[in-house]
């Protein structure tokens, strides 16, 4: 089978995946969930002409001549309707929050008046129509969207949610994905090595990029180098599972058993070995109709071709938007010698803020597949295209950013 390219891999991906269900929560329960509908203002946002400030509201237009005495009608709390409207001369006590008395224009803020005698203050100043007044609809119209479906629900949207008056939202539920670890060499992370073994890595790597992608972890196994295990895992996570991902067996090694048990299932190959490095192994495709990763075993692969396969298919299934992170142009702070023609290269890197203001990245060290540190220590990751052969120092190269925590410049 020809390999293809990161972008054709990305593109016939997409193609095979449907959107889950949609459900309904509670704000409380939303965080992190992807809307499913467009969510409209039940009312204006604010609902009314509201003071901005503790103060006076009153009629602008009789501060014009100032210095002026006002008479004090009376007092308006936040969540209070002051029941008649404002006569000329006339100025009512406000605080921040309530509604602008009828025939108000403008509040002064309490510091600015001088209090006269029992109900009247003296404004020194002509005060513009409109000071410290909220407007009504100012933050939202009625029935004007205010979150677009595919909104991810982060602490400020569900803010928003509330005060456009929603207490539930339809929102995708998450998926569940099933991790099937292969290798006769695997042992648990706790367990005492013996000759020939190694920890499994890959099995918590992806368990905890599962969960960070607000999908959950539906089975977790580790089936060896058997066919026969392999398939007994294919058939018991398949029924709860909307995506199953293998890790190791799918290069050309004699043991590779991924594929050999694939062949025994109702599995569609869309694509295998990808124009990459790492990951150059990757296999796709639909097994009983549920889209399927055999990841490459090496955990940096693992890593790289979760976020740049994995991840953006599971954001789609479960109808978050954008896909992919954006792209920034940053500065390759050091060369990059073995890139190699023929192959996008995910190069893993730490990113700054450079003195001149631009993003500088340098590499996380030995780029190596098996070096775990380079995954562990990156803060960003750089492509570098197909076409390109060795990097020098000071290319401009593009970045995903995939943490916020940066590194001062280095010294210079
Ligand atoms: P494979 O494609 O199965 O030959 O695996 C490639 C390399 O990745 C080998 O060195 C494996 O030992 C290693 N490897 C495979 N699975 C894991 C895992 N779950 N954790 C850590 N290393 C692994
Ligand atoms: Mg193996």
């Amino acid at each position: 089978m020809e390999l293809v390219s990161v972008s054709e891999a990305q593109t016939l991906m997409m193609k095979c995946l449907g959107r889950l269900s949609v459900v309904s929560l509670r704000l409380a329960e939303a965080l992190g969930r992807a809307l499913a509908e467009p969510v409209r203002a039940r009312d204006p946002v604010p609902p009314f002409d509201t003071s901005a400030m503790d103060g006076y509201a009153l009629r602008a237009a009789d501060t014009q001549s100032a210095p002026v005495l006002l008479r004090v009608v009376g007092t308006v709390p936040a969540g209070s309707v002051w029941p008649s409207p404002l006569g000329p001369g006339e100025a009512v006590r406000i605080m921040t929050g309530a509604p602008l008395p009828e025939g108000a224009d403008a509040v002064i803020e309490q510091e600015r008046v001088a209090i006269e005698a029992e109900a009247l203050v003296r404004i020194d100043e002509p005060v513009e129509s409109g000071r410290h007044v909220r407007r009504a609809g100012e933050d939202a119209q009625a029935g004007s969207v205010v979150l677009q479906p595919g909104t991810v629900l982060y602490p400020g949207a569900i803010a928003l949610a509330a005060a456009a008056g929603r207490g539930r939202l339809a929102v995708y539920r998450p998926a569940r994905v099933a991790v099937i670890t292969t290798g006769d060499e695997l042992l648990e992370p706790e367990e005492d090595l013996v000759p020939g073994k190694i920890r499994n890595t890959n099995r918590y790597l992806l368990e905890a990029l599962i969960r960070n992608e607000g999908a959950e972890v539906v089975e977790s196994l580790a089936a060896g180098d058997d066919v026969r295990a392999l398939l007994e895992a294919f058939v018991r996570v398949l029924p709860q599972a909307d995506m199953v991902l293998t890790t190791g067996g799918v290069s050309v090694g004699a043991f590779d058993c991924v594929e050999k048990a694939l062949q025994k299932c109702d599995f569609q190959r869309v694509f295998w070995r990808v124009r990459q490095r790492p990951g150059k192994p990757l296999l796709f495709g639909l097994l009983a109709g549920k889209p399927f990763f055999g990841l490459p075993g090496n955990p940096v692969s693992t890593g790289v071709c979760f976020d740049q396969y994995v991840r953006p298919a599971l954001r789609y299934m479960m109808g978050m938007e954008p896909l992919y992170r954006p792209r920034l142009r940053a500065i390759l702070e050091e060369a990059f010698p073995a890139k190699k023609v023929g192959l996008h290269t995910f190069l893993r890197v730490r990113w700054y803020p450079r003195p001149d203001g631009r993003i500088g990245v340098r590499p996380t060290g030995p780029q190596g597949s098996h070096i775990t540190h380079s995954l562990a220590r990156a803060t960003a990751l750089a492509h570098l295209p197909e076409s390109w052969g060795p990097v020098s120092a000071g290319t401009e190269v593009e970045v995903e950013l995939w943490s916020a925590a940066f590194d001062s410049p280095p010294e210079r």
